[in-house]
């Protein structure tokens, strides 16, 4: 056993005495007692005494309960970063501690810790009485670690998943924000990012090196291995016509003397090819030639910095133009949501409607009857449920009616998204 082991197992030792102790003299006093009231202030007491001493005891990692966490995921950065946060979400919802393990290639654990703040320093201990792989959660109960598949492998999802928005928040968060989902998600995203000193200074350097100020609006054109297989391509000019729209309308209240773009890019030869097309916007990129000709040959670190210094500036912007079937594009717009009390509407996507990876079911309400124009249409009756699949962005989504279990298009505005609330713990001990 190591020495933290021994003074851990003498102070819950010298615990468990001094508890006996005190139960002893108390209830000896008791004893001596004869009037009621005075008895009844008694026991009031040591409820109180007893209580104290309870919540002293350290949640001890050699009994909590575990959920392991494998974060060697063989993805792109923000793809894994949203394993982070489902593993998160796993955790908070089964209420277990969350351990990361860090075998296999990829990250490693001090190449990660470097950049970010562990997520525990108590509690980093993959060992247990018993071990099983997730399943239905009646069947892992008393099971104290359990291992967490990657998403896509998951079976019997809970219903805390995103979309989810827990239960005491939701009267609220449907109030303030417009997408609720995509604000609980970036407080699980920002935690989880917290930059070590070396990372922030990092991102102050590179701040004042590519003369970041505001306004600014930026812009994630996702190229290279994503086109053809799970994206389509978009010229830039494109996502120009959004960047334009956005001035225009921030025109009207104030004076725009530079329009500024924040180009974030996998492409090496965006930059030119942009600044060349719309001189009359000041692009601001830390992808600067001499680096980005070499994008490939770049050290690990330095692509991940790189990476990470991308969808800093971009989630730092003041509107987003992107591409939401890229992670980086909606990691970007998540952690935008922890910089204005709701940024919902701060972005322009110019291929999906936003989701998680793994998600439940993203249903939509009919609030108008659709009668089909042609064969390409479904029709839409009230109190219908539409599992939406995809925005066209031309007044039209895709989605499938539930009821009738027939795919098509029909008029956006006949649905609106259908709140998925769970009652998920609340965990009132972390208030006290
Ligand atoms: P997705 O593939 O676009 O959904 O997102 P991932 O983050 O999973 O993988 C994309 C990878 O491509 C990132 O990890 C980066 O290595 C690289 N990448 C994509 N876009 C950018 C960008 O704008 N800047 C930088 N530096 N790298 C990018």
């Amino acid at each position: 056993p190591s020495a933290d082991h021994e003074k851990l197992r003498r102070r819950v030792d010298n615990g468990v005495n001094e508890i006996w102790y005190y139960i002893k003299s108390k209830l000896n006093e008791i004893k001596q007692m004869s009037v009621k009231d005075q008895i009844d202030k008694h026991i009031d007491d040591i409820l109180v005494d007893g209580g104290d001493r309870q919540r002293l005891n350290p949640r001890d990692c050699r009994t909590s309960k575990k959920l392991v966490c494998n974060i060697n995921k063989q993805c792109g950065y923000g793809c894994r970063l949203h394993h982070l946060v489902y593993c998160l979400i796993m955790a908070y919802g089964s209420e277990r501690t969350l351990i990361l393990e860090y075998k296999g290639t990829g990250y490693s654990k001090d190449g990660w810790e470097k950049l970010f703040k562990p997520l525990s320093n108590k509690c980093t201990d993959t060992t247990g009485t018993s071990r099983k792989s997730w399943t239905e959660e009646t069947r892992i109960k008393e099971v104290q670690v359990v291992d967490l598949p990657m998403v896509d492998l998951l079976q019997s999802k809970p219903n805390y998943l995103p979309l989810a928005i827990p239960e005491d928040l939701s009267k609220r968060l449907l109030l303030l924000h417009g997408q609720p989902a995509v604000w609980w998600i970036a407080q699980f995203l920002k935690y989880i990012t917290r930059p070590q000193p070396f990372l922030q200074s990092f991102l102050n350097e590179t701040k004042n090196k590519v003369n970041f100020e505001r306004p600014i609006v930026g812009v994630h054109v996702r190229r290279t291995d994503k086109i053809g297989t799970e994206a389509a391509f978009h010229k830039i000019d494109e996502y120009m016509v959004h960047v334009e729209e956005y001035y225009k309308r921030l025109s009207r209240i104030r004076d725009v003397p530079i329009k500024r773009v924040y180009l974030a890019t996998d492409e090496p030869h965006l930059l030119s090819e942009a600044q060349q097309k719309f001189p009359d916007y000041v692009f601001v990129s830390d992808n600067d030639i001499s680096k980005s000709a070499s994008l490939h040959q770049r050290s690990s670190e330095e692509s991940l910095k790189g990476v990470i210094a991308d969808i800093h500036f971009l989630s730092e912007s003041d509107y987003l133009v992107c591409t939401f079937s890229s992670q980086v594009c909606r990691v970007a717009y998540e952690l935008m949501q922890t910089r204005f009390p709701d940024a919902s509407t701060f972005f322009h996507s110019l291929d999906d409607v936003y989701y998680f990876g793994g998600q439940n079911a993203h249903d939509q309400t009919v609030l108008y009857r659709h009668v089909p124009r042609n064969e390409d249409e479904i029709p839409l009756e009230l109190g219908d449920l539409v599992g939406i699949a995809g925005d066209l962005w031309d007044g039209y989504s895709k989605g499938l009616n539930r009821r009738i279990h027939k795919t098509g298009l029909y008029p956006s505005y006949k649905t609106e998204d259908k709140p998925n609330i769970a009652k998920m713990t609340t965990y009132p001990e972390a208030e006290k």
